[in-house]
């Protein structure tokens, strides 16, 4: 159940009412708005219903929510999707949003060049991972914090907010400094601690969806960060595994609209590790736009061919403006809004 208490609402009002809430053996979260508080009661659907909250002094009224997912659920904002504001860039609602650069930070060199690129063609948000999840302990793990650095400096030139991905707890605060939104990475999505930090951390987080979750299972990993007071939270749908071998990951496109029945927040779809392969990337792109994707995540590089990793899914920089114009074109038929460039 949530409790949605009056504009006008006291501190004590709140207070009294997550009093009855815990007295009842329920839990409390108390969300607070710009506007007004909310008030999630989580426990068993009887205890709750036998609240009896109607009537007393600043609550607004009720919300009863079905769904193992509460704060992510549709109901809590009344059917109205969530606008996040990144440093600027908007997402979510009618704002369509391109997350754009390299699987990883390289070099100082390619990361500026790909960090121009994206920006000169429009992109809202520039990604890059200093902290890399590989399969193979052999592989590159990624430049840590000299890549934090980079990716600080990148920002500096461009202007456009940093997703850059956090992989262990132990490096949030490095993140923090350059992070506007932190990644959590397919392979972590049920990583519940980590969840936990990052909801605690208050920054931005952009959750992927693991390769073998369901929609639901989504919904409560950001149901971890939610719960922890950390409200801007953004879904992305990567790819999931099936049978298929003609590429990388299937591109789960009937996700998004589902997702939208059943959640306010901003879903963005990663075509490049779902493909594996750069020739897919743009149809794969212009689908997502087309399905109601709040936005694109996409790897991109100078010189795909020289990459260190995911060379071959990487959009070449040089072709990304024509491709972003493609996916635009689609997102605004689908009815969204695409910022014009600074
Ligand atoms: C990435 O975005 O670089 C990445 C490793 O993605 P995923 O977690 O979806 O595999
Ligand atoms: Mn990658």
């Amino acid at each position: 159940m949530m409790i949605v208490m009056k504009e006008e609402a006291t501190a004590d009002e709140v207070r009294s009412v997550v009093a009855r809430v815990e007295a009842s053996g329920a839990r409390a979260h108390v969300i607070e708005g710009e506007l007004q508080s909310v008030i999630g009661a989580i426990g068993d659907q009887e205890q709750v219903a036998d609240l009896e909250l109607e009537g007393v002094p600043g609550v607004d009224h009720m919300v009863p929510i079905s769904r193992p997912y509460k704060l992510a659920s549709l109901q809590v904002t009344h059917g109205t999707p969530t606008t996040l504001d990144i440093a600027g860039a908007k997402i979510g609602g009618e704002h369509f949003a391109t997350i754009a650069g390299p699987c990883t930070v390289e070099s100082r060199d390619s990361l500026l060049d790909t960090a121009r690129a994206v920006k000169e063609a429009g992109a809202q948000m520039l990604r890059g991972g200093a902290y890399k999840p590989r399969t193979s302990p052999y592989s590159f793990q990624g430049l840590g914090e000299e890549g934090l650095e980079l990716l600080a400096e990148a920002k500096e030139l461009t202007g456009l907010p940093v997703v850059t991905e956090l992989m262990d707890v132990r490096e949030l605060e490095p993140v923090l400094d350059v992070a506007d939104v932190i990644q959590l990475g397919a392979r972590n999505m049920q990583n519940y601690t980590l969840l936990t930090e990052v909801g605690r951390a208050g920054r931005p987080v952009l959750i992927k969806r693991g390769f073998s979750s369901t929609i639901e299972e989504l919904l409560m990993a950001a149901e971890y960060v939610l719960k922890e007071g950390n409200s801007d939270v953004i879904l992305c749908e990567r790819g999931i595994r099936t049978f298929e071998t003609g590429y990388r990951f299937t591109l789960d496109l009937m996700a998004i609209p589902v997702l939208k029945e059943l959640t306010h927040l901003p879903v963005v779809v990663d075509p490049s590790h779902a493909a594996g392969r750069r020739d897919l990337v743009p149809s794969m792109s212009m689908a997502a736009a087309a399905a109601g994707a709040d936005g694109i995540i996409v790897e991109v590089h100078p010189e795909p061919e020289s990459a260190i990793c995911d060379g071959p899914q990487a959009l070449r920089a040089r072709e990304f403006a024509a491709y972003l114009r493609q996916v635009e074109q689609v997102a605004e038929i689908a009815g969204k809004r695409v910022a014009v460039p600074a």
